[in-house]
């Protein structure tokens, strides 16, 4: 292939495309119109070939939106907040990074840092919380944001706004 253009493949369906490379992209600036051309490509591709996963992302982006709106309002009502939050928290999920750390690697990495008996487990638990913290799992998941607001009301929830 040529330094200037590279090959993108579909991941659903292998075949491949041709586009110019990108420059380096600017934190903060829109995109290019070399990367809108490529987007705009692939997407057509999505409709021609891959209806189902265009319906999901028409379905994310929807989800998005309402995030993004939502995010410049308080509301009174807890049900619609929580809509929200369990949008923007799939959101999260599906764009962050895939860093696994398991328990027992931090576990074993305080234990090589000559931690032990009780001070390891409390430190790993307080590095284990930290870590649920941001990637929103266990006691801070969408799940259990939904369950709190279900016991504080008493009642079901409506989740569609
Ligand atoms: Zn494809």
């Amino acid at each position: 292939m040529s330094e200037t253009k590279a090959v993108t493949e579909c991941t659903l369906c292998a075949q491949k495309f041709s586009a110019d490379r990108v420059e380096i992209p600017v934190i903060g600036e829109a995109p290019s119109s070399t990367i809108i051309r490529i987007v705009h490509g692939l997407k057509k591709h999505l409709e021609s070939k891959h209806g189902r996963e265009i319906n999901v992302i028409k379905e994310l982006s929807q989800n998005f939106y309402g995030y993004l709106v939502t995010s410049h309002f308080q509301t009174e009502d807890v049900h619609l907040g929580l809509a929200f939050d369990i949008a923007r928290a799939g959101l999260h999920k599906m764009t962050r990074r895939p860093i696994q750390v398991p328990d027992g690697a931090i576990r074993e990495q305080l234990a090589k840092m000559g931690l032990s008996g009780d001070t390891l487990q409390n430190v790993a638990q307080y590095i284990i919380n930290v870590r649920d913290a941001y990637d929103e799992e266990g006691i801070f998941s969408a799940e259990a944001h939904r369950e709190s607001v279900i016991q504080q009301s008493q009642g079901p929830v409506l989740v569609t706004p």
